[in-house]
């Protein structure tokens, strides 16, 4: 499970993260939703603690996320055991962010054998496995920019499992594509939904979150301002605001 809890952040004078919480089960999907600004990719930075939140905690399954507790007290984790905690985080962004100079195999191969210490034998042969389930097993040798933008994202999903995280998330990963290429990037994160890892989607794709989500989030000013299933919250919003923003994407 995630356990997000008071978790408040501020940017200077800014307070872009206020007193948000939200608990996630595992296995589950939770599409964010809010304008520009709202605070939806630093909520997700925060779960990967590439962000340090001032108040509150989150925690996935009962461990804190970048701390470790002694009685009342929140100590920050050392450099080396971040990493190694995040390693149960993965992140798709929206530009994809491969390693240009790397072949698709080596790209996927590198953490894992890097982070991990897995041998580079078996990491590839997960990482063809993983290849074939994103529909690229035949682009192994291929370079980022001999990819369309949908390939590339398909690839940097399949570069973010080759972790075995037990969360996922996804900032905006359709929004840089192509129209047409939209659909495959989510028919691939559609097929995840039901592989028990949890997944985090911050989209504007209604229909997608409308099908897949377990659980949608508005987002507003760094508040959560409503969260219930897609039914709920895209037929019966209870805040004005949710369906405003509803009316302007839909
Ligand atoms: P978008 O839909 O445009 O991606 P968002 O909901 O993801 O928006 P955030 O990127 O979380 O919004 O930003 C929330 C607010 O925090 C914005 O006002 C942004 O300018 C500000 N902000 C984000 N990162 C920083 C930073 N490193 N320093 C200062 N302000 C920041
Ligand atoms: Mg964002």
């Amino acid at each position: 499970d995630v356990t997000i809890q008071g978790v408040s952040k501020s940017f200077g004078p800014l307070k872009v993260l206020d007193d948000v919480s939200l608990s996630l089960s595992a296995g589950s999907v939770t599409v964010i939703l809010g304008q520009s600004g709202s605070g939806k990719s630093t909520l997700l930075r925060s779960i990967n603690h590439l962000e340090r939140v001032d108040d509150g905690f989150i925690a996935i399954d009962g461990q804190l996320i970048g701390y470790r507790q002694e009685g009342e007290t929140l100590y920050e984790l050392k450099e080396m055991d971040i990493l190694k905690r995040r390693v149960e985080i993965g992140m798709v962004f929206q530009n994809f962010n491969l390693f240009p100079h790397l072949s698709v195999l080596e790209n996927i191969i590198e953490a894992p054998v890097t982070v991990r210490g897995v041998s580079r034998e078996q990491a590839e042969t997960e990482a063809r496995e993983l290849l074939a389930r994103v529909g690229l097993a035949d682009k192994a040798e291929a370079y980022p920019r001999q990819l369309s933008g949908g390939q590339q994202q398909r690839v940097a999903i399949a570069r973010a499992l080759a972790l075995k995280p037990k969360v996922l998330l996804f900032d905006e990963p359709t929004s840089a594509l192509d129209p047409e290429l939209v659909g495959e990037v989510l028919s691939v994160i559609k097929e995840l939904s039901s592989s028990g890892t949890t997944l985090i989607i911050v989209t504007h794709e209604i229909g997608f979150a409308r099908e897949v989500a377990d659980q949608v989030v508005f987002m507003e000013q760094g508040r959560i301002l409503e969260t219930g299933t897609p039914h709920k919250v895209f037929n019966r919003p209870d805040h004005p605001r949710t369906a405003e923003f509803l009316a302007k994407v839909l």
